[in-house]
């Protein structure tokens, strides 16, 4: 039978998995030999089996029972003992720290025989009835689920003008009964009496909020597994509310925001540790503690500097003073700013308490790309509108602007804008590009705007479902009928998705400032510095960026970018070049068709020379056109309207020609938009299917290519086909492609995306024509969950999280048991058929984090993600590998 009872002597900091962060850290000070009152802990384990079988496991019950035996003995009285009580304390401590979420309650042990005991014990009556007069509110509101806004209304009648500490013993005597009498009624039952009682029924009402909403909301938001449960702490109480020699405080050993060292810290005279947190009364500076108590100020001193020499890292703690003496209530490796976590991991390195390989485990991706943002000041004082997706991080604040055109035409004039659209389609480019951010009423976060706006490392929120868009009008409606008009100042907030009515000053980043190549000055940016070096010097992965422009593929050089991974090409056919392709798909002979494509060949050839160029030395992936041709052609109804006027305007004689040839157009135009129509564009004619139905448009694209490569010196080019699901399909292009490079002279690696399912479960076959596989992750996860990668996440991802289907969007963080079984499928049958296969990833999983760990796990050889995300990958792939080598597992 598993053991589920831990006195602190038996466990240690290791143990958090079993004993929760508060458990493991208190047996951790126990051993250290620092003045932790007496306790023990009850497993997560019993807590997982109580929230699977609706009880707590055989055996704990007497367990609990032996442990509450040797702490008896060691303090000298019993719990709840009538002349001399023993008070316990039950805390919920769970592995990851999830402060104020879960339940506690003080106190435990006391009755109306013990409280007079407490009473005499102490020669202090006030305290004593206070104690019991807390624990039945805790009691009453954790244990047995009534409203706390009931005691406190009764707290607050009883003492009219007066203040908590001027009620005396027999004010509290009578707020007593007055609460056991809400506890009758609102309970159906009366406050227990037995010790022993009130401590297991403690206990359960522990576990039970492990499930509680607010719990629950706080581990989705931290990504906390919801299936860990919590420990339980059983602690010897300890007074701070005894008098004025008594008190309670909480002290960091660094200043969190800085990494400062020094004094950091609260103190609350007379008062239990509750007390603090919620802010009752007014703490004094911890600095006040010398004067106060200077012994126990000393000796406080005296074991941060333990806790942080023992833990190599910045410590928050909890303590208390009982009558002049010290008691440790808890310590943890404290939260910080993500300034502080650079720069404290860098002062720990030189003041020789960890190495580089540590300091670089201290940081994470996420705290870097919060530090590279540019963010809003204060937003006090502007009303917010709404909140919709936080899809590319950042802050910009500008006039509202309804169209591409227009954004271009107003930023021309020097103006900030924001776009605002329902979506953003890939006419939008030039008006994302001139716009400070971007802002959609529909659409997740891999929706066109949010995927582009986050390459352009461009402020965004998307999917703002409260806001009415009429991009005719001009204007926005937000909830309340507030209206906004084109020209009107918004502000809107990456980082959150809040959407702000007026001007909000934003502040720039010097860490982004320092990743464009401004020097290191300020220590913050001296310390990403270091671990950035420290980080691209331990990691195995290279990174790549996604860009398909010059000026994207420059600074995705600037941030460290080892090449290019995905050059979307599809983005090369917009604007003017529109008709172009339009010319394309309305040819109805070959010749036709060859001139449209012979147009747009030398188009191409500029754009790769331009990538080329920027990208020198580097290999640049460029993935042939892929979106189904029909999102090049105009909308089908504005075009049916158009058609509709045009014949009207002709008299009633569709057909017949206007002068400028238009209307003949636009019929053709409308016929091909009807033809091309499909239910399911993106189950449709894309990718390599275009490549393989219209003849010389993938040759074109090849021929291009390799005319780039020859004019640029140090071109490595690299040929991606997409949306490859049989080796066939591969097979018939790479011959085609191959040939043509060949009579060019130019030599480039043909290999293939991994994004259909298929692709994965074939990928031995597969590699036989493929010199390097790229995952397409977005597409890999559309096809493999069976979620259209454009609705999902506003639909009904909201209710999925809810439900805990899972713990984030699979769009966001690969999916490793579903979408990541059929990558490490690929990777195994793909190196198999040829060993020397290069893997990469350049779905927008690139640059998430935990998808990078996984990656550098199954065996990739680089990532590949938007510019911006770029510091964040180096740093994350250092980190995973010497994650992997630590833990010696070899991956
Ligand atoms: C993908 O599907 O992951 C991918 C990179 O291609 P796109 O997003 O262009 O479909
Ligand atoms: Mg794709």
């Amino acid at each position: 039978m598993p053991k589920y009872v831990y006195d602190f002597t038996e466990g240690n900091k290791d143990l958090k998995d079993l004993l929760g962060g508060k458990g493991a850290n208190l047996a951790e000070m126990t051993n250290l030999g620092l003045p932790v009152p007496p306790g023990f802990t009850i497993t997560a384990e019993a807590c997982r089996h109580y929230l699977r079988h609706g009880g707590t496991p055989d055996g704990l019950e007497g367990e609990i029972g032996e442990h509450l035996a040797v702490l008896e003995a060691r303090i000298g009285k019993r719990l709840g003992q009538a002349d001399d009580p023993l008070l316990v304390s039950v805390r919920s401590g769970a592995k990851f720290s999830m402060p104020g979420m879960m339940e506690t309650v003080l106190d435990i042990g006391l009755n109306d025989d013990s409280v007079l005991g407490l009473a005499k014990q102490s020669g202090n009556d006030r305290f004593a009835w206070d104690s019991y007069r807390r624990l039945i509110q805790m009691f009453g509101k954790t244990v047995l689920g009534i409203d706390g806004e009931l005691f406190e209304d009764a707290m607050d009648e009883l003492k009219g003008e007066r203040d908590d500490t001027d009620l005396d013993a027999a004010d509290l005597q009578r707020v007593v009964e007055t609460f056991k009498g809400i506890v009758r009624e609102r309970a159906g039952r009366d406050f227990p009496a037995d010790p022993r009682e009130q401590m297991d029924l403690a206990v359960r009402a522990v576990f039970d909020s492990w499930n509680a909403p607010r719990a629950v909301l706080y581990r989705r938001q931290e990504r906390i597994p919801a299936d860990l449960g919590t420990a339980v702490n059983v602690v010897a109480m300890v007074f701070g509310n005894m008098g004025p020699d008594s008190g309670t405080g909480v002290a960091f050993t660094r200043d969190p925001g800085s990494g400062r060292q020094g004094v950091y810290g609260d103190y609350l005279r007379n008062a239990q540790g509750e007390d603090v947190v919620a802010g009752i009364r007014n703490t004094v500076p911890l600095q006040e503690l010398e004067t106060i108590n200077p012994g126990a100020y000393r000796e406080l001193l005296d074991i941060m500097a333990t806790l942080e020499r023992h833990y190599r890292d910045l410590c928050d703690i909890e303590f208390t003073i009982e009558r002049g003496k010290l008691w440790m209530l808890q310590t943890r490796v404290g939260k910080r700013t993500a300034a502080a976590a650079f720069c404290m991991a860098t002062q720990l390195v030189d003041e020789g308490l960890i190495d580089m390989d540590e300091a670089v485990t201290r940081v994470t991706g996420d705290q870097l790309a919060q530090l590279m943002f540019p963010r809003f000041a204060a937003t006090a004082g502007n009303r917010r509108l709404t909140t919709g997706m936080n899809a590319s991080p950042g802050a910009a604040a500008g006039r509202a602007v309804f169209s591409s055109e227009r954004a271009v035409e107003l930023a021309a004039r020097g103006e900030a804008v924001i776009l605002v659209r329902r979506e953003t389609n890939p006419d939008d480019l030039a008006g994302m590009i001139a716009a400070h951010g971007v802002l959609t009423s529909r659409g997740g976060k891999t929706s066109h705007a949010a995927v582009v706006a986050r390459g352009m490392g461009k402020t965004c929120v998307c999917g703002a479902e409260e806001l009415e868009v009429d991009p005719h009008a001009r204007r926005f409606t937000a909830p309340g009928g507030v209206v906004v008009d084109e020209g009107d100042v918004i502000s809107i907030d990456g980082g959150t998705g809040a959407v702000y009515l007026g001007e909000v000053p934003v502040t720039a980043s010097p860490v982004a400032k320092y990743f464009e190549g401004e020097p290191a000055e300020d220590e913050l940016v001296r310390a990403v510095d270091r671990i950035m070096r420290h980080a691209d010097s331990a990691r195995r992965l290279a990174v790549r960026a996604n860009a398909d422009t010059p000026e994207d593929a420059a600074r995705a050089r600037r941030y460290g970018a080892e090449g290019i991974g995905l050059c979307r090409t599809e983005h090369m056919f917009l604007g003017e070049r529109r008709r172009l392709v339009e010319d394309l798909i309305l040819a109805t002979t070959p010749e036709a068709r060859q001139a449209a494509l012979d147009a747009l060949e030398p188009l191409q050839t500029g754009d790769f020379t331009g990538i080329f160029t920027a990208m020198r030395g580097l290999p640049v992936t460029i993935r042939l056109i892929d979106p189904p041709l029909h999102e090049f052609l105009p909308d089908l109804t504005d075009l049916a309207v158009k058609v509709a006027l045009a014949g009207d305007r002709a008299g009633a004689r569709p057909g017949v020609r206007t002068r400028d040839g238009a209307d003949e157009r636009d019929r053709r135009l409308l016929d091909a938009v009807k033809r091309l129509h499909e239910q399911n564009p993106m189950l449709g004619l894309r990718g390599v299917r275009l490549g393989l139905t219209i003849p010389g448009l993938f040759a074109m694209q090849v021929r291009a290519i390799a005319a780039a490569a020859r004019r640029v010196e140090g071109a490595r080019a690299e040929i991606m086909m997409p949306l490859v699901g049989a080796v066939q399909e591969l097979e018939i292009v790479r011959d085609e492609a191959e040939r043509i490079l060949a009579e060019a002279g130019v030599a480039a690696a043909i290999g293939t995306m991994i994004e259909v399912p298929r692709a994965a479960l074939t990928a031995g076959q597969i590699a036989e024509a493929a010199e390097f596989f790229s995952f397409g992750t977005n597409d890999l996860t559309q096809m493999t969950w069976g979620f259209s990668r454009d609705d999902v996440e506003s639909a009904f991802f909201g209710a999925y999280l809810d439900l805990g289907v899972f713990g984030v969007s699979p769009f966001e963080s690969i999916d490793r048991e579903g979408v990541g079984r059929l990558m490490r499928t690929a990777v195994e049958e793909g190196r198999r058929t040829r060993p020397g296969l290069k893997l990469g990833i350049c779905g927008e999983h690139g640059g998430d984090p935990d998808s990078v760990h996984f990656c550098h796990e199954i065996g990739l050889d680089y990532v590949s993600c938007s510019p911006f995300r770029i510091p964040v990958a180096r740093l994350e792939a250092g980190r995973a590998a010497l994650a992997c080598a630590r833990s010696g597992t070899g991956c």
